[in-house]
């Protein structure tokens, strides 16, 4: 079975993932859920690794999955808060790492507020960098996660028509799933105020532009929304929040363009009345929120075990 091939060695975006990795990465992950479900989750596969989660923003689905994920795996998990640390009192990103890696973990898991850095620390240490988030960048685990979560509901990815909607220039996640999702045949829309879409985003990359929520949900099978990003915002780019929430944010009324059975998707953490209406996010029938949340510790399970697999090997 394809696994992350030695010339990767970290996962540090989607874009760097072979189709086969990411199919090899979610035929795991599916494994996986099965393991959860059950009262005993625990293996041995990761005993005596060591994984250090080092987040350098903060998080609570993708920090506690991590640490779940590592845990299930029998690894020593350690989770280095960044506020009570050297970094704090102004150590370089680079002397993070190196002081990191002299400790010999075996995987870190790395989030940071600037896109490049985890690419940037992972060529200072020795070990598999995961990269749970980087700016604006790549969220790769997230999308992994939705794709696991569509496939399982849906028994596919390719041919479906995915709606993905609201801050799309400001998300990670947004950019990991465009490009995870046209790899695995998916038809993508991008439906956006223009001032909320990545200048240059069009066609060249395999998705449509929708300024529309009713336009851009026309038969859409999976509607994936996004949050507005604020904390990411330099000036103002959207009129007010009522107004945003009038236009672009999810409710029964504009779901009723996408297909009658259409998947509603977040990657979290919500902001209810602002891109989604609280009613529609907790419907147990359409709403595959907690699924995505839940699919999450799997796919981290995925890759903790494909990135170790060759020191098993070697052991
Ligand atoms: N949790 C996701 C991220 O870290 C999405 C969000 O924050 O809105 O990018």
């Amino acid at each position: 079975m394809a696994t992350i091939s030695a010339p990767h060695r970290h996962l540090l975006g989607i874009a760097s993932l072979a189709t086969e990795e990411i199919e090899a990465l979610l035929e795991t992950a599916d494994g996986f859920v099965d393991l959860n479900r059950r009262s005993d989750k625990k293996l041995a596969l990761l005993r005596g690794l060591t994984q250090i989660n080092l987040f350098f923003e903060s998080s609570t689905r993708t920090r506690t999955s991590f640490e779940l994920a590592g845990k299930r795996l029998g690894a020593d998990v350690v989770n280095m808060s960044v506020g009570a640390s050297a970094i704090k009192k102004g150590e370089t990103l680079i002397d993070t790492a190196m002081t990191l890696n002299a400790m010999h973990p075996d995987v870190l898991v790395v989030r940071h507020h600037d896109s490049g850095a985890v690419a940037l620390l992972a060529r200072h240490v020795r070990c598999a960098v995961i990269n749970a988030g980087d700016g604006t960048h790549e969220h790769p685990t997230q999308a992994l996660l939705d794709a696991l979560t569509i496939r399982r509901r849906r028994g596919r990815i390719a041919g479906l028509t995915v709606a993905i909607c609201g801050d799309i220039a400001h998300s990670r996640v947004a950019r990991s799933n465009i490009l995870l999702l046209t790899r695995l045949g998916a038809r993508v829309r991008l439906v956006a105020p223009p001032t909320l879409l990545p200048p240059g985003m069009g066609p060249q990359y395999g998705v449509e532009l929708f300024h529309d929520m009713r336009a851009g949900l026309e038969g859409a099978d999976i509607v994936m929304m996004l949050r507005l990003q604020s904390e990411r915002m330099q000036g103002s780019f959207v009129p007010s929040l009522r107004e945003y929430f009038r236009f672009f944010g999810l409710t029964w009324e504009k779901l009723a363009s996408a297909r009658p059975d259409a998947l509603i998707m977040h990657p979290g953490p919500m902001n209810r009345g602002v891109e989604i209406d609280g009613v529609v996010a907790d419907d147990i029938d359409r709403s595959a929120i907690l699924d995505q949340v839940e699919m999450g510790v799997a796919v981290r399970m995925a890759c903790l075990d494909h990135l170790t697999r060759h020191l098993r090997e070697a052991a």
